[in-house]
């Protein structure tokens, strides 16, 4: 079944602004629960306190970093905080005081850079399979063509970056894809310059949205 994501530009300024710092998504997730039940490890940043007031220690392990702390899946994929109801605002046992994670998440990111969520997430990739953006123009419908053809550069010349690494989490290449699409806007750029304008756009990404914070 098709579900509607949406007019294309319209979403990817939303989700970019979301990434940025801005409001969350909001994604019509119905019946699915897939980001709950996909063996995600659910970060969660010091500033959280509402959630973390709401989340048993059992379900912890601190981060790197002093007051980061994740909440890893169980040894079956579920989140400890998912109650088992098929249905999505149901399903999380602390909806209203969910991280942020879990309210930036929106898996039409998979759908706007042209790639599963990765292996074993059935759930998420089904419905990554069955969105369908509209494009409100000639516009629309060429970035949409750049955030893939970006998604696609980074899984495909991973060589072409420093120390040859870039994110292996499927999530991490489409919110690189999602910051730098401009770098494929207008003739691809040559592909030996790729790489570096796409680090540059990311670069410049970040520093605006640490400038807003
Ligand atoms: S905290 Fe709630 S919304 Fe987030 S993954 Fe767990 S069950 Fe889902």
């Amino acid at each position: 079944m098709a579900h509607a994501a949406g007019g294309f530009s319209a979403w990817l300024r939303a989700m970019r602004s979301s990434l940025a710092g801005g409001p969350g998504m909001q994604v019509a997730c119905g019946e699915c629960v897939g980001c709950c039940t996909s063996s995600y490890v659910i970060k969660i940043r010091p500033h959280e306190r509402d959630a973390l007031a709401h989340i048993p220690a059992a379900f912890l392990e601190p981060g790197e970093r002093g007051g980061t702390w994740y909440m890893p899946a169980n040894p079956q994929g579920l989140c400890p905080m998912y109650s088992g109801s098929a249905a999505h605002d149901a399903g999380c046992s602390i909806y209203a005081h969910r991280p942020e994670t879990c309210r930036t998440y929106d898996c039409r990111i998979f759908a706007a850079a042209g790639m599963p969520a990765g292996e074993g997430k059935t759930m998420i990739n089904e419905r990554i399979a069955s969105w369908r953006f509209e494009y409100e123009d000639d516009t629309a419908r060429r970035e949409h063509q750049a955030v893939t053809a970006a998604a696609n550069y980074l899984r495909q010349h991973p060589v072409r970056f420093p120390n040859g690494k870039v994110p292996s989490r499927a999530s991490d290449i489409a919110v690189l894809a999602l910051k730098s699409y401009t770098v494929f806007m207008s003739e691809p750029p040559d592909d030996g310059l790729a790489a570096a304008s796409i680090i540059a756009a990311c670069r410049e990404f970040d520093s605006r949205a640490a400038q807003r914070a």
